[in-house]
């Protein structure tokens, strides 16, 4: 399976705190890996210097390209779209306004911008019956909804999703998930950052494990979900 990034020695800093050291990581194309995790451990922090929204050295390579040194907004037109923890949706602006800010980030062309609406629409069909309404009076279902529906609107080639499952209903975390799963069948890469390890390892092919900083070597899932000491710490009771 071809390799779509690879990460090495990734450090992210916040003036003299190391939130992530030396972190390595691939992700394959067409699969689902994911990062799992204890709060604090880092895993927003690797994202955040993987887009470079914080301060970072270490090398990123995307599609056999080094973009290390790229700018955000020049890493979103090469189809690395992050979905945010807070969503971060414009709540005074309507559904529809929110959707077509995820297709601006890559000057999509105004045929393009219609036709990815219409996908999305097709897609989550709520997001369509409320087009008009303000994004801020939608539940929180149909906020993370929007959220990724806003970063299909930008064509994504990694979608990053941190924390998706956070603060949604129990039944609207397995519909999410059903997303997720139904966007890799479709081809799509993602990345998924979950606090959540059970239900990320019943979906990812491939598993990191963030400690204080530091990423473990890659693991397939399955036997990430076997193993007694993952069980034990990140797993809990069934
Ligand atoms: P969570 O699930 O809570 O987001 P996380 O695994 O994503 O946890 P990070 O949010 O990346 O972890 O935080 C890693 C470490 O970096 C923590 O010790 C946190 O306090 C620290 N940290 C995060 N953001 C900042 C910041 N803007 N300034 C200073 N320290 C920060």
């Amino acid at each position: 399976m071809s390799t779509l990034m690879t990460v090495s020695r990734l450090d992210v800093r916040y003036g003299q705190k190391l939130a992530v050291n030396q972190a390595c990581l691939d992700v394959a194309a067409g699969t689902i890996t994911t990062i799992i995790g204890a709060n604090g451990a880092g895993k927003t922090s690797l994202l955040s210097g993987l887009m470079g929204l914080a301060a970072r050295s270490g090398s990123i390579v995307f599609q056999g390209r080094d973009v290390s040194d790229e700018p955000p907004e020049s890493k979103v037109r090469r189809g690395m779209i992050l979905v945010p923890e807070r969503r971060e949706l414009f709540g005074s602006m309507s559904v529809q306004d929110n959707l077509l800010l995820g297709a601006m980030a890559v000057k999509a062309t105004r045929h393009s911008r219609r036709d990815r609406l219409d996908l999305v629409y097709k897609k989550y069909p709520r997001l369509s019956e409320r087009r008009t309404q303000q994004a801020g009076t939608l539940s929180g279902g149909e906020r993370q909804m929007l959220a990724l529906g806003r970063a299909l609107m930008g064509n994504p080639r990694l979608l990053m999703l941190d924390e998706p499952s956070l603060g949604l209903a129990p039944n609207f975390v397995n519909q999410m998930f059903e997303w997720i799963v139904g966007l890799r069948e479709e081809g799509m890469s993602i990345l998924l950052i979950e606090q959540n390890a059970r239900l990320a390892l019943d979906v990812a092919q491939y598993a990191y494990v963030m400690r204080q900083g530091e990423i473990s070597p890659r693991a397939d899932a399955a036997e990430m979900r076997s193993r007694e000491d993952i069980a034990a710490q990140y797993l809990g009771p069934r």
